[in-house]
């Protein structure tokens, strides 16, 4: 299954970045809060949100509030968003990256986010699992998908007619 290239992401932030901060995205804030323990698959995650939130690391600084062993309480050095960052250890050196954020002092810009949000790339256990193969296709079927291009466009969306 395709996901997006390292050169996609890097556009994507730059138009977020252009537009004041991925902050401001509804889209963006629903991809990367995204916990799969709401359809009974908790050690699951999809590459979405690790892609995403590996360029929002690198892109959008934190001031730091207060650090724990496995998450950064902050806020957006851009917009004032408050944030949580969280890598929750699941086996050996796998984590399942997360960010709560919560709009600052830049209001809303992207579009809304009508019904489930969307996945584009793999969805996998971040442990090894023993599930069946129809447990399996259930939870790799639990969100619609979209092909990398449309998800680009999902989450870059400016207006919810797009
Ligand atoms: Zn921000």
């Amino acid at each position: 299954m395709d996901t997006p290239t390292p050169e996609d992401i890097r556009a994507l932030f730059d138009h977020y970045l252009a537009q004041g901060c991925p902050c401001r995205f509804p889209r963006f804030r629903a991809t990367v809060a995204r916990d799969m323990k709401e359809v009974g698959a908790s050690l699951w995650t999809v590459s979405d949100i690790g892609q995403l939130l590996a360029a929002f690391d690198e892109r959008v600084p934190l001031v730091v509030e207060k650090r724990e062993d496995f998450m950064t309480r902050g806020h957006c050095s851009i917009c004032s968003a408050r944030v949580i960052r969280s890598w929750a250890p699941v086996f050996r050196d796998s984590f399942l990256e997360r960010a709560e954020i919560s709009p600052g002092h830049l209001p809303d810009l992207g579009a809304e986010v009508l019904g489930v949000v969307p996945v584009c790339g793999p969805i996998f256990p971040a442990a090894p699992v023993n599930v069946t193969k129809a447990e399996r296709a259930r939870i790799e079927d639990a969100y619609p998908r979209l092909a990398p291009r449309d998800w680009l466009a999902y989450v870059a969306a400016l207006t919810s007619a797009a």
